[in-house]
């Protein structure tokens, strides 16, 4: 039982958040999550329903007056409180998302500290929310505009990063004055509700934050979706998903936010200092067994230094340590579920059949149905469906290019924009590969970059908007503007 090993047993916590009050909802149902790394059941959850969800919804709006109007200051103190909180809780959270997720401890605790972030730097944001005085076109007038909150915000979440899609989203949601409803995944609500644990202990009036937890995503989503009074919907997940929740917020004209799938290239160029590419290339791809939208899907490698990088490669690849997160020394965890397993396999297979060879793994691992070898595949073409699909689990296609234009051109060959990654040394091809890559994110010399300092997000069918950095809090503010004549 997850709870008897935590520290602070009540951050365990299995129902929903609504107005400031836990509850199993209307029916009194559950619904089961389980640990990814032995499927073993951890928790009974609230399973909430539509009326439910209309209830979060009111709430939320009930409370907008109140939280929209405090000081800037109030709320960045409440924002502050529950920074240090969750910091002062990090094994334990750590714990928790790693139970419910399967991700290695030392990922998690990452995470924690990660999420944390981006609660300090919006707590530090909302103190600067600045309107502007504008010069008047016209004798006898003032112009000025002034920002507002949006109002009620729905924040519909994954499961890969359980605490930090959320903590993005509504902290500068949060700390612009709205109130919120989160919509965690079904497979990981238990960081969700150990957040909301502790926004209570943070001070946040009730109603503010609600969590509503479900495993009817697609009813509960719909209404978050339509209902008039929620005026915004952040969304990370897949495209599919993205892409239903715009068209029904065109109803009701919601602003909206979408993080979504990516096809991230991994580019090494000849002129490349390889050992920083292989450095580069494990932690973009294996973070996370595989599983996060920015990670790299595709290694393109200039056929100079294809042999040389692989040789590199595969000897740091077959050393990395597969097993259950909460084991010491371990680098890849579980997959989420058989589903996801289900997918890498498919993709596998098809690239083995075209004509791919695994050159390290292939296979399921020995420790259990979820677990996946790290793999690389070498001799991966256009033609395999693994070139066009997200994988999302620890295998690595190799592709060979000749040149910077053919290089660019196969990168761009998608309908996903997230995060593109190149190893070069040439000033001139740095600028201008990291101009023509149509990304949202790139990394030169670099496989991680995700900080709350910098903007997140995508281009094309990869999203819209950008979380983080003195972008982010935009998502969640109206400019208007005053017209003062008669003066
Ligand atoms: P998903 O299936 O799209 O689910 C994401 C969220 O949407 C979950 O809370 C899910 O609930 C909910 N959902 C599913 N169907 C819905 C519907 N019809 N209406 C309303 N909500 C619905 O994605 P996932 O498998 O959890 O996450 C992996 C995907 O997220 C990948 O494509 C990855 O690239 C992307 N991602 C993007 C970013 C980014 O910042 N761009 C970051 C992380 C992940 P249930 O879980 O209850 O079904």
């Amino acid at each position: 039982m997850i709870a008897m090993e935590l520290t602070d047993k009540t951050l365990f916590r299995s129902k929903s958040f609504v107005n400031g009050e836990w509850t199993s909802g209307s029916r009194n149902n559950t619904f089961a999550v389980f640990d990814p790394a032995n499927n073993q059941e951890i928790a009974q959850v609230a399973d909430l329903n539509v009326e439910d969800t209309k209830k979060a919804i009111e709430a939320a709006y009930s409370a907008f007056p109140t939280w929209s109007s405090k000081l800037a200051r109030e709320r960045s103190t409440i924002l502050k409180k529950w920074y240090n909180l969750i910091l002062d809780n990090k094994e334990d959270l750590a714990l928790l998302m790693t139970t419910e997720m399967g991700k290695p401890l030392v990922e998690a605790r990452g995470e924690v500290v990660y999420g944390a972030n981006f609660v300090e730097w919006f707590a530090e944001e909302a103190k600067r929310i600045y309107g502007d005085v504008i010069p008047n076109h016209a004798p006898g007038k003032r112009l000025i505009t002034i920002k507002q909150p949006i109002g009620v915000v729905a924040a519909i979440t994954p499961w890969n990063f359980p605490l930090a899609m959320i903590t993005r989203k509504i902290a500068p949601a949060l700390a612009a004055g709205c109130t919120v409803i989160i919509k965690p995944a079904e497979d990981t609500p238990l960081s969700a509700l150990a957040l909301a644990e502790l926004s209570v202990r943070a001070g946040f009036p009730d109603g503010v934050i609600n969590v509503v937890t479900t495993n009817d995503a697609p009813a509960v989503g719909k209404e978050l979706t339509t209902n008039p009074l929620v005026r915004k919907v952040s969304f990370t997940g897949s495209t599919e998903v993205g892409k239903l929740l715009m068209k029904q917020c065109a109803g009701t004209v919601k602003k909206v936010s979408l993080e979504l799938g990516g096809n991230a290239p991994f580019i090494v160029f000849e002129d490349a200092d390889l050992e920083a590419a292989v450095i580069g290339a494990i932690a973009s791809k294996y973070r996370n067994s595989g599983q996060t939208c920015v990670g790299a899907n595709r290694f393109m490698i200039q056929d100079s230094v294809y042999d040389e990088f692989v040789d590199l490669y595969a000897i740091e690849v077959a050393s990395l340590k597969v097993g259950i997160g909460t084991d010491s020394g371990v680098n890849v965890g579980p997959l989420i579920n058989d589903k996801a397993v289900t997918k890498v396999k498919r993709l596998v297979g098809d690239a083995v059949e075209k004509g791919a060879k695994a050159i390290v793994g292939g296979s399921v691992h020995d420790l259990g149905d979820n677990f996946y070898q790290p793999t690389v595949l070498s001799g991966v073409t256009t033609d395999m469906d693994i070139a066009k699909e997200e994988i999302f689990g620890p295998v690595a296609p190799l592709y060979r290019f000749k040149s910077e234009e053919e290089v660019i051109k196969l990168a761009n060959d998608t309908p996903y924009g997230l995060a593109a990654y190149f190893f070069a040394r040439d000033i001139g091809r740095i600028w201008r590969v990291a101009e023509k890559l149509e990304y949202g994110m790139i990394g030169i010399n670099e496989g991680v970059m995700s900080t709350e300092v910098a903007p997140f997000g995508g281009v094309k069918e990869s999203g819209l908007g950008r979380e983080g950095s003195k972008y982010g809090i935009d998502e969640f503010i109206e400019v208007k503007y005053l017209c003062m004549g008669g003066i």
